[in-house]
């Protein structure tokens, strides 16, 4: 099998620096190394591939060598890996080791102190609305508990307000290494916690954690046509983080409560409306509460069903996040008259002979 060019292998170009290549190395050596992908030939093969490769182009002999001869020129390498990683300290030459083994080994310092930054935590608030208001959107104040930078000591956790102190265990940089065998294991620092700084003398108000609980009044927007379930995030209005780190951020969760006289379809607005017999019958003019507290006039055709539906186009909710409305879909249901006047009986009965229907009423009253 014809042996891939070290660069190409690497994915760096010619003029790559150092650096590039060892970053681009580190890369594919945590994303193949062996521990990572038990059993898998396919990952062996490209680890073994990248570190030949990077073995050659880290040394500037080698690689000048094998810019002007290629894989001639850095002959002796075919063999590589038939040893195991007997070799690996030698291997990974000055690589930082801690950087390319916290993976596997599970410790969780993360990269040191210069490139973490702590990030407050994230809140979740749950709100009931009414339909009305997720029509038409609305504000609503809410109340929440957070933790936000002690006043007394300005969120440094001192007593003294002043920065904490460098972690002389660690040196700042919250990690602590062992070396075992050929493997030297990075590990969380025991004295800072991996923080890489210490607070000598606390603050009494906060125990020198720099924060403390607050309650804050938040106003939310709430847009038009939000459904249930629906999540807003505000941004930076969760948990405040220790010495200037990053808030948090707050969602809200909408629930929609139920409505006695409006039924939400999606976007359309289902409603039932009363209307009287005569007014089926020789069909007028109706007036039509919304979900937005107008009333609209409706007409209705003579001879209109009891259960019919009627659509008033754009009177429902507003879809989110674009344009227009659905719609408001009126059903029809007969109010039949319970108690007459002697006037109304008559006029009904005779209504009845002239529909072939002689016998209505007949001495049942
Ligand atoms: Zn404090
Ligand atoms: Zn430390």
């Amino acid at each position: 099998m014809a042996k891939r060019d070290y660069y190409e292998v690497l994915g760096v170009i010619k003029t790559a620096s150092d650096q590039e290549i060892k970053q681009a190395y580190r890369k594919l050596a945590l994303k193949y190394h062996p521990d990572k992908n038990k059993g898998n030939k396919e990952s062996e093969e490209m680890f073994k591939e990248a570190t030949e490769a990077y073995e050659v182009l880290r040394d500037p002999k080698k690689r000048a060598s094998y810019d002007k001869f290629g894989h001639e020129g850095v002959g002796g390498f075919d063999n590589f890996g038939k040893g195991a990683y007997s070799d690996f300290s030698d291997i990974f030459g000055n690589v930082d080791l801690g950087d390319i083994f916290e993976g596997f080994f599970g410790s969780s310092g993360g990269r040191g102190r210069s490139q973490r930054t702590r990030r407050g935590s994230d809140l979740q608030y749950d709100m009931t609305i009414t339909l009305e208001e997720a029509a038409s959107g609305s504000e609503v104040q809410i109340e929440i508990p957070r933790s936000e930078a002690c006043d007394t000591c300005g969120g440094t956790g001192s007593s003294t307000k002043t920065k904490p102190a460098v972690c002389p265990t660690c040196n700042g940089m919250g990690q602590v290494r062992q070396t075992q065998g050929f493997f030297s294991i990075t590990q969380t620092c025991p004295r800072c916690r991996g923080e890489g700084k210490i607070v000598t003398s606390p603050c009494k108000t906060c125990n020198g954690s720099g924060l403390t609980k607050k309650k804050r009044t938040i106003t939310v927007k709430i847009p038009a046509g939000v459904e249930s379930g629906s999540r807003l995030k505000i941004s930076g209005e969760g948990e405040q983080a220790p010495n200037d780190g990053i808030t948090g951020d707050l969602y809200v969760v909408l629930h929609i409560k139920k409505h006695p006289n409006f039924d939400r379809h999606g976007n359309d607005i289902l409603s039932v409306i009363d209307v009287s017999y005569p007014t089926v019958c020789l069909g007028g003019e109706i007036e039509v509460p919304t979900i937005y507290g107008n009333k609209v006039k409706m007409k209705l055709p003579p001879g209109t069903e009891n259960g019919q539906v009627f659509r008033l186009k754009g009177n429902g909710i507003p879809y989110l996040g674009s344009y227009g409305k659905g719609d408001q879909l009126v059903k029809i249901n007969i109010q039949v008259p319970k108690k007459l006047s002697s006037r109304q009986k008559e006029l009904l009965k005779e209504f009845a002979k002239l529909s072939g229907d002689g016998h209505a009423g007949d001495d049942f009253y």
